[in-house]
């Protein structure tokens, strides 16, 4: 299996976010990725594909200012990290804006996704690291690949940040596939927190199936999305499948819900399938609250393999850096 990770994802180095009330330091730490590319055996360093894959699911504006945010912050007079702190709850569109502080607020959706110096650096490398994965599916010499992304990339939409994520490397994989003649793509997102971003990115899109379990947004972030209702709209209705699942959930249950998703990947019949990873499922990870151990891992894995399909796994989250090398050791071994 050919995995993927560039040391340039270890760049993006947050220093706090605010969360519970407070002001605490940053999970998304670069020792995450660092900790899975020590895990695995060997690893591929990313190819540059350059801004055209990235372009067909970010928007240019909000590409533009992912690029150049961190130093308008600093000519504006600011030091360390870039956050927003006013978001346009409604009639949200596209005005000009000049204040860095309005640009943050246009383009993302929480406090939790502070840019760094490196992020740009990082986030552009994250998705260079999902395409070199997916190279290899495109002409059929591997059947699964597994891409190291750091930042994570399932919350950022078209337009906006949040999350931990600032440009969604599955999105950029599925359409980068569909370029090179998959027509149909389905994403199986098992992270703990709903893909909020890539559910939006396709959602009345008839050609790319998302389908998601994760914490009941009920009680768990992203709160606003991943409710059982949402099904896709227009032309998409139907190709949205959200499966939230309470908090304590343990193997059985989420089983259940894993044949669910995959029943109705098997109905939409992709020819290639992307698996947004997260190990935040894990029983101990600090911002989480499944109940799935290691030695559960390789089980969920072999049933996704058992579709049969040229797979490509995306790393999204996973915050208990100790364990997360054996986490996703044993996911990869069940392929
Ligand atoms: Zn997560």
């Amino acid at each position: 299996m050919l995995q993927v990770f560039d040391a340039r994802q270890l760049a993006h180095a947050p220093a706090l976010e605010l969360h519970n009330g407070a002001w605490v330091p940053h999970v998304d730490v670069p020792a995450r990725a660092q900790s899975i590319a020590d895990s695995v055996a060997s690893f591929t360093p990313a190819t540059d594909f350059g801004m055209a894959p990235l372009a067909r699911v970010h928007t240019a504006e909000y590409l533009d200012f992912l690029a150049t945010a961190h130093e308008r912050w600093l000519a504006a007079g600011r030091t360390g990290d870039a956050i927003g702190y006013a978001w346009p709850v409604v009639a949200r569109r596209s005005i000009p804006l000049d204040r860095i502080d309005g640009l943050l607020g246009r383009f993302s959706f929480d406090a939790s996704t502070p840019i760094s110096a490196g992020t740009w650096t990082s986030s552009y490398w994250a998705a260079q690291t999902a395409l070199t994965a997916l190279a290899p599916l495109l002409d059929g010499t591997q059947r699964t690949t597994f891409a190291i992304c750091r930042p994570p990339g399932h919350h950022a939409g078209a337009d906006y940040l949040g999350g931990y994520c600032y440009l969604n490397n599955a999105a950029i994989a599925a359409r980068a596939a569909q370029d090179r003649g998959h027509a149909r793509v389905a994403i199986l997102d098992i992270d703990y927190h709903h893909g909020n971003g890539t559910q939006d990115i396709f959602y009345e899109d008839p050609t790319v199936l998302f389908a998601s379990i994760h914490g009941d947004p009920v009680t768990d972030y992203p709160f606003f999305w991943g409710h059982a209702d949402e099904r896709g709209a227009g032309a998409g209705e139907g190709t949205t499948l959200n499966l939230p699942l309470p908090r304590g959930t343990t193997l059985a249950p989420y089983l259940a819900a894993l044949d669910r998703a995959l029943d109705a990947i098997k109905r939409f019949a992709p020819s290639l399938v992307i698996v947004s990873f997260g190990a935040d499922t894990y029983e101990a990870d600090p911002i989480s609250h499944f109940k799935i151990a290691t030695a559960d891992y390789p089980t969920l894995a072999r049933r996704i393999a058992g579709l049969g399909l040229p797979t490509l796994i995306v790393m999204e989250g996973g915050y208990d850096v100790g364990a997360l090398g054996d986490n996703v050791r044993a996911f990869l071994s069940g392929f």
